[in-house]
């Protein structure tokens, strides 16, 4: 069974970073290791594989370390999840708002069919905003989301919960409190 006390061990907590009162979790140590980096790409692997899964939607940009493995584990196309003005045309956008101001994704046109499974990948869920995003992104073009999954969740934050609420399945392999 998967150890979610060694996932927690190798992941940094930064206090009052980016700004006071926030507590960054750092999953640098994570990837400086090949133990538990391989477990929790074996963990998702091993959840996923026997799964009618269609295609893999990596979050810019920790996301993509999470998500491209997993593509190639599960043989699937990847889609890329980015911060506005990274992919070139044609690209359709989703705003989003942040506790201070906005932020916007965008995925390329074509870059999933309709009727498409799409798992969403990134590396923790927060308020939930940028999943809820991809997500809107993934459904405008007719594509269905399968799960939002990511190594972390923070609860306390909710975003996980809004998330269910609005019929999104949620799949996280740690969480800190
Ligand atoms: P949300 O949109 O509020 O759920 O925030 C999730 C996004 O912000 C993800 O793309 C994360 O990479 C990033 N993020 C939020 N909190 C943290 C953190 O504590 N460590 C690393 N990334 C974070």
């Amino acid at each position: 069974s998967f150890d979610e006390i060694y996932l927690k061990a190798n992941i940094r907590a930064v206090h009052n970073w980016p700004k006071e009162g926030v507590t960054f979790r750092d999953i640098t140590p994570l990837l400086q290791q090949p133990k538990p980096f391989r477990m929790v790409i074996d963990a998702l692997t091993q959840r996923y594989i026997n799964h009618e899964i269609d295609r893999i939607a990596a979050i810019d940009s920790r996301g993509f370390l999470i998500g491209s493995v997993l593509a190639y584990n599960l043989n699937k196309p990847l889609i890329l999840v980015r911060k506005k003005d990274k992919l070139p045309p044609p690209v359709i956008s989703e705003s989003y708002n942040l506790e201070y101001g906005a932020a916007t994704v965008e995925i390329q046109q074509g870059s999933c069919k309709e009727g498409d499974k799409v798992l969403i990948i990134d590396d923790i869920i927060a308020t939930g905003g940028t999943m809820m995003a991809a997500s809107t992104l993934l459904k405008s073009q007719g594509a269905e989301v399968f799960e939002a999954a990511a190594l972390i969740d923070l609860p306390d934050l909710n975003g996980s919960t809004l998330l269910q609420n609005i019929g999104i399945g949620v799949y996280s392999l740690c969480a800190f409190e």
